[in-house]
């Protein structure tokens, strides 16, 4: 063995000591760490011919690489829709690494691995109160996610057709309709060879809203004279946290065709609460669902899991199938998560999840949920109170659409966003909404808490001033 491999091997135990050390100084901290930085490297770094050893290693990442971590876990990183990471989740991501599962089958190496995603897919299940008519399993996000669910539904339009695309091409247009799809779902209709301009933009409900506007949606549905179509919906989009009618759909799912795909990437969250479960009625009915765990559910980047009905499960090994013989038995008798996902070998991506799952239970995320829920609405409120500031959109759920009234003020709108994250003490994302320059708050994160909001709010005012004086 390598010498300093060997002295590795036998120093294990101060080389974890000293990881965790650095970790307990960047968690503990994390409400003083800048949430952006503008400190940079040289990235040529040379590759030394002799290695260093992990306790140096350890050492230069402390003084080099570590001041460039910003707090995105922290509780005022605002921006896009981003989670933290509980403790249990920590724990069950180290453990993941340590014990290095390859995740595929039951019966391979690893195997076990695949039960315990089973096991933790069954739990999700429990969580957001959905049947077990769902298969599922864990990809590294909601875009790879939205991929799955999508190419299932590929194969299913192709079959509807007496073609097989998986095998032969698309060899026939496919027709996909949505309102507001996410961006990803889009990138995902180019990796897919259907073509990202290829759907047809279904009309959003007039006034203040971007979910489907049903009537609009059962005109176009009739103009395809029954055939087949794959509907994009959403529950929770970007800018607003719309979500669409799923009742609504459900009805039209019993009269036509067409595969139902809902992204609920954060919205479905919405599913743990008494108090807003009632967005996502009917979201049951769906073939598949994309769920993000690496946002409302806390748990490190990368995860997220598809959910498809088991009835699809033949289109699903068809599409992801490994094997130059295709798959002709119980597909669940020798299942193996290699013949129904994009990867090959992948790590223990669930454990993560069942660890958070058992720590915190259904109250711990109910909790997280409807505490972010109040935070988003006590920032709404604090914000527009003194008439500087108005919202774009009704907070429907955990995102705050705003931006500085007045149509005079709308070119200063992107360069008192840049002054307020350059502070460090806020990070929230521009967007473009109705036709006006805005500003996106998301509150998914388990920490944030009434004070941040008073930080921030402080933070707002003094930056207003230099912009706008
Ligand atoms: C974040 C998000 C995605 C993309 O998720 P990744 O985890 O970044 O791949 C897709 N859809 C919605 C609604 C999202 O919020």
């Amino acid at each position: 063995m390598n010498p300093v491999l060997h002295h590795d091997l036998n120093n294990f135990e101060s080389i974890l000591e000293k990881a965790k050390q650095q970790a307990i100084v960047f968690l503990n901290n994390l409400e003083n760490i800048p949430t952006s930085n503008k400190e940079t490297i040289d990235t040529n770094r040379e590759l030394n011919q002799s290695g260093l050893g992990s306790l140096a290693v350890l050492e230069e990442f402390h003084t080099r690489l570590a001041p460039l971590m910003v707090a995105s876990p922290g509780p005022r990183y605002w921006g896009f829709v981003t989670g933290g990471s509980t403790p249990a989740s920590i724990a069950g991501d180290w453990l993941a690494s340590v014990y290095d599962q390859n995740t595929q089958a039951v019966a391979a190496q690893g195997g076990n691995s695949a039960l315990i995603e089973f096991e933790t897919i069954n739990l999700l299940l429990q969580l957001l109160d959905l049947p077990k008519s769902f298969s599922g399993g864990f990809v590294t996000g909601a875009t790879m996610s939205n991929f799955t669910c999508l190419g299932v539904a590929r194969q299913w339009f192709g079959k509807q057709l007496g073609k097989d695309f998986a095998k032969n091409g698309i060899s026939e247009p496919i027709n996909i309709f949505s309102a507001t799809p996410h961006s990803s779902s889009i990138k995902t209709l180019s990796m897919l060879g259907i073509g990202s301009q290829n759907y047809t933009s279904i009309k959003a409900i007039e006034g203040n809203r971007e979910a489907i506007d049903i009537a609009d949606l059962e005109k176009n549905i009739k103009s395809l004279n029954e055939k087949p179509f794959i509907l994009i919906s959403s529950a929770g989009t970007v800018n607003t946290a719309d979500f669409d009618d799923f009742e609504a759909i459900s009805k039209l799912k019993e009269k036509y065709n067409f595969w139902w795909h809902i992204d609920a990437a954060f919205g479905g969250f919405a599913a743990v609460s008494d108090k807003y479960k009632h967005l996502v009625k009917g979201w049951e009915g769906a073939d598949s669902i994309t769920i993000d765990c690496h946002k409302w559910l806390n748990v490190p980047y990368e995860s997220a899991f598809y959910l498809v009905k088991v009835q699809h499960t033949a289109l699903q090994i068809e599409t992801f199938q490994n094997s130059n013989a295709p798959y002709l038995g119980n597909p669940l008798e020798n299942f193996n998560y290699l013949n129904v996902l994009p990867e090959n070998s992948r790590r223990l991506r669930a454990l993560p999840v069942w660890f958070s799952l058992l720590a915190y239970g259904k109250e711990g995320f109910r909790d997280i949920v409807e505490n972010n829920i109040a935070l988003a609405l006590h920032f709404g409120n604090a914000i527009i109170e003194d008439k500087i500031f108005e919202l774009l959109a009704p907070i429907r759920l955990n995102n705050v659409c705003f931006t500085v009234k007045g149509d005079h003020n709308q070119e200063k709108v992107s360069r008192f966003l840049t002054n307020l994250n350059d502070t460090g003490k806020v990070f929230m994302t521009p967007t473009f909404y109705q036709g006006r320059n805005g500003i996106r708050a998301s509150f998914v994160n388990w920490r944030t808490t009434e004070n941040d909001i008073r930080i921030v709010i402080a933070e707002m005012k003094e930056t207003l001033k230099a912009v706008y004086l």
